[in-house]
């Protein structure tokens, strides 16, 4: 727990862009979740060099947050301060000299992404298309869709270690992406990453964005709060239809329920608890694991106490 003294150096550092006891639930797709004890709104590199540099100094926890699309905070919360990005991390920069590279801040929804690329007739990121996280979260959950991911047109990451330097990461030489997952050195917060993508022909991005977002629809439950797939694809089968045969399908507990559209989304039907979802991930893990010998591996990151 930080003390009054932090968090008056803390209030010192970032004025109103930190609040305290925020509510999660707020800030994450599941809806469900405790309080972070702080939460800070980076606005640009400067602010977040310098906090970044004290909860370091500190050693008060942190960790940065995208649209919390991939996540579950636990019922009592989270200690220290979760980061999120805006203002000028969250916008497209122009780059490189060439016209095909898109150089976009980590707190730019995905959905402002693919509409700057399709306004701009530039293509390969379409597949990204329903995905509800950020630029930052995409790139550190190494996100993919219909058999592609975004490792594939990342060129650069730039990031802020937990010393406050900004570093930048060459794809080919020093970042390892591997099915939703990037290995980043704990702590470091992405800011900006560069895309390469390709030149496509007026319309043809806007087409195959609709075309993606029209398959989303039909395979996936959209209506209800969820974080997307609970548990990771294995090799060879689906987590979706292992839990589907193992007759889980439209199980409730509290406010939660498994999808009887999509059995690896867990869904808050109203008021669901993290426990809830936790309670039928366990569920689903055991019944699985009994009936196959196959052992689910959780896709969502889960945090907080
Ligand atoms: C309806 C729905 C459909 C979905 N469909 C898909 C899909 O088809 N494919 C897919 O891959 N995912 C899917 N997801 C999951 C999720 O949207 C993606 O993983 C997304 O990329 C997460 O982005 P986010 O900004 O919400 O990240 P968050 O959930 O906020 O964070 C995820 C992780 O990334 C870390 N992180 C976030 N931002 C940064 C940063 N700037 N620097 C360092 N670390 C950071 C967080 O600490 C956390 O560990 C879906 C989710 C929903 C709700």
């Amino acid at each position: 727990m930080m003390d009054t003294r932090q968090k008056e150096e803390l209030i010192g550092l970032a004025g109103k862009n930190i609040r305290f006891h925020c509510p999660m639930a707020e800030h994450t797709t599941f809806s469900v979740g405790g309080k972070a004890e702080a939460l800070y709104e980076a606005c640009d590199m400067e602010g977040l060099k310098r906090v970044l540099a004290y909860i370091g100094k500190e050693r008060i926890p942190y960790m940065a947050l995208g649209r919390g699309s991939n996540i579950l905070v636990k019922d009592d919360g989270l200690e220290g301060v979760v980061i999120l990005l805006g203002g000028s991390l969250s916008r497209i920069e122009k780059s490189e000299s060439d016209e095909i590279s898109v150089l976009a801040g980590a707190g730019l929804s995905l959905a402002d992404l693919l509409s700057y690329c399709s306004r701009s007739g530039l293509g390969g990121l379409e597949f990204l298309s329903g995905i509800p996280g950020t630029v930052g979260g995409a790139v550190a959950m190494n996100a993919g869709a219909f058999g592609e991911e975004i490792a594939a047109r990342v060129r650069k990451i730039h990031i802020i270690d937990k010393q406050g330097n900004l570093v930048v990461k060459d794809r080919s030489s020093e970042l390892k992406f591997s099915y939703r997952k990037l290995d980043l050195e704990k702590g470091s917060v992405i800011v900006r990453a560069l895309f390469r993508l390709t030149r496509e022909a007026e319309g043809a991005v806007g087409r195959k964005i609709l075309y993606y977002l029209k398959r989303k629809k039909e395979s996936q439950p959209l209506g209800y709060p969820s974080a997307g797939s609970v548990f990771k694809n294995r090799q060879g089968d689906y987590a979706g239809r292992l839990i589907e045969k193992a007759g889980l399908k439209g199980t409730k507990m509290g406010g939660a329920v498994i999808s009887e559209k999509h059995a690896n989304y867990i869904l808050n039907t109203g008021g669901a608890k993290a426990k809830d979802i936790l309670d039928l991930m366990y569920l689903a893990q055991e019944t699985v694991k009994k009936e196959t010998g196959i052992q689910l591996e959780t896709e969502i990151r889960i945090v907080g106490k």
